[in-house]
């Protein structure tokens, strides 16, 4: 593939994720709003540039990866987006985990403006993104999901095509409310288990040798743990995920009591200023709850 990649958005998902379609032999070239961002790319070797219409003009291919609906609406439909910058024929991948419904209305006006777009939101967090391992949740045209799979190809162990554009983010929202009740499951349990005097990291042995064996316990159990606060995937952006989720639900008169009660303790995190912590860090929720702190506790008992 001899096509321009112009990525946009290097924070701690996207970085990586730009090497790694440079290591896939692809051309690459990246972008941020942050000076400092950019600067920190280019000291570690990717083709940065602060001229974002330039790179938008020559760009056969888009990848975004931002925080949230907002910063993509602006990419698509502002002065320095895709819609007024891009040729006719570039396509736009959408990989940042914004809502479904706006999706379909940026899918749509990129379309009309003769571009291509595929919403590709991802899972797998940045231990995925660095490895090039990440699930790939896919929405958009055959048409467009062939032109663009060597670049997903270089960023994921799996691309699933889940329908036409926005059923990607649809499935974004669906993994999200799952993987927020996961970590629900295991701040209990430790929760649970440090009451009862249980080494937690021997609990985590345990159940990861059973059914409860999950990502969360495996990756997040021991930062949970050690006390280990750092992001990974920041409360903030949690809470909205969590937002993007109810409000497909409330949308489509579906209950969700366990999600709707998870987003409740993500906002006491907030409420304590937690928000750029990582979403592992409900656990302090619980230490709180229990007063208990995970950290000393373990100490004490190993
Ligand atoms: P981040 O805040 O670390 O990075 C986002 C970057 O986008 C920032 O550097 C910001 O300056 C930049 N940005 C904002 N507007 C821009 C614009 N118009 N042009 C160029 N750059 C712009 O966020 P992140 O953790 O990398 O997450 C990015 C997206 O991926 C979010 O939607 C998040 O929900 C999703 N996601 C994150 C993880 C994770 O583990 N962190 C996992 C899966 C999905």
């Amino acid at each position: 593939m001899s096509d321009v990649i112009a990525f946009l958005g290097l924070g701690v998902m996207g970085t990586p994720m730009a090497h790694n379609i440079a290591r896939a032999g692809l051309t690459v070239e990246v972008y941020d709003v942050l000076a400092e961002a950019r600067d920190r790319a280019e000291a570690e070797g990717l083709t940065v540039t602060g001229d974002v219409r330039g790179l938008l003009a020559r760009a056969d291919v888009v990848v975004t990866m931002l925080p949230n609906t907002g910063h993509v609406e602006e990419v698509v439909h502002g002065q320095g987006g895709t819609i007024a910058n891009a040729r006719p024929g570039t396509v736009h991948i959408d990989m940042s985990s914004i809502s479904p419904v706006a999706t379909k209305e940026l899918g749509a006006a990129s379309l009309a403006a003769g571009l291509g777009y595929v919403d590709a939101p991802v899972s797998g967090g940045v231990k995925g993104a660095r490895e090039g391992a990440l699930s790939v949740m896919a929405g958009g045209s055959d048409e467009h999901l062939d032109r663009v799979a060597p670049v997903l190809d270089a960023m994921a162990a799996t691309v699933t095509r889940m329908g036409p554009i926005g059923a990607g983010q649809a499935t974004k929202v669906c993994n999200q409310v799952a993987v927020a009740i996961n970590i629900q499951a295991v701040c209990e349990a430790f929760a649970l288990g440090r009451s009862l005097g249980v080494d937690l990291g021997k609990l985590r042995e345990a159940l990861l040798g059973g059914a409860t064996a999950s990502w969360v316990l495996d990756n997040l159990g021991p930062q949970m743990i050690a006390g280990d606060d750092s992001a990974g995937f920041r409360i903030a952006l949690q809470v909205k995920d969590l937002r993007l989720g109810l409000e497909a639900a409330g949308a489509n008169n579906v209950p969700l009591p366990a999600a709707s009660g998870v987003l409740d303790l993500y906002l006491e995190a907030m409420a304590h200023g937690e928000d750029s912590h990582g979403n592992q860090a409900l656990s302090r929720v619980y230490e709180r709850l229990t007063n208990q702190e995970i950290a000393e506790r373990q100490e004490r008992v190993t």
